[in-house]
């Protein structure tokens, strides 16, 4: 099972069903349940009464955290160029695992400019898996580490600036600037090159 997605931070507590109000404490808890990854998140009184005791303990429990809950932001501008993350939220979307190297070589990326966190790395029958937090939407991305090695980054690159420059329809309306790329280009060579070593020499 290839187990990659977003999963959005909720709204409101999953055991009261009270609304998150901005600024609110929150807390997380992860669990595998075979088919995908569960997220729950509850309240501050939820969390003391019902789970802070024991949800560590149930079956399947995989990660815990606590943040604090942003109202979201009102949507400003509808045209956005494409960029390492938005890139990574289409290719989780298509969900084709032709994509899985890409994935992860934008999220390392993203990992170096703090957009994302890794939260946590679990092993599964399909490889590692990193599960990775967006600090500003409290969203969770999990994606699949490809086992690159270092014969095939060259390959990669490609396709990650080819992505990043032309999308994935080769629109130019919604491609980045050339001068971009380009730089994205040379900061893919050194997440790829690092994180090929990285796998080599065993240590994560
Ligand atoms: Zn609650």
């Amino acid at each position: 099972m290839i187990d990659w997605n977003i999963q959005s931070r909720a709204h409101a507590c999953e055991a009261c069903g009270r609304g998150f109000s901005d600024k609110e404490t929150y807390h997380t808890l992860l669990f595998d349940e075979r088919a995908a990854f569960r997220r729950i998140d509850v309240c501050q009184s939820c969390w003391q009464t019902q789970y802070s005791e024991g949800a560590r303990e149930r079956k399947g429990f995989v990660s815990y955290w606590h943040g604090v809950y942003e109202a979201p932001a009102p949507q400003s501008d509808p045209i956005q160029k494409e960029t390492a993350e938005s890139l990574l939220r289409k290719i989780i979307e298509l969900n084709d695992r032709q994509y899985i190297p890409a994935a992860y070589i934008l999220a390392v990326m993203l990992e170096r400019k703090r957009v994302l966190k890794v939260k946590e790395q679990l092993v599964r029958d399909e490889g590692r898996i990193f599960v990775y937090e967006h600090p500003k939407t409290g969203e969770i991305f999990t994606i699949v580490d490809p086992n690159l090695q270092l014969n095939q980054l060259e390959a990669v690159q490609h396709d990650v600036a080819a992505l990043l420059e032309h999308g994935f329809g080769g629109a130019a309306s919604s491609a980045a600037p050339a001068s971009e790329a380009m730089s994205a280009g040379d900061q893919i060579a050194s997440v790829a090159t690092q994180s090929a070593r990285r796998v080599e020499s065993g240590e994560v």
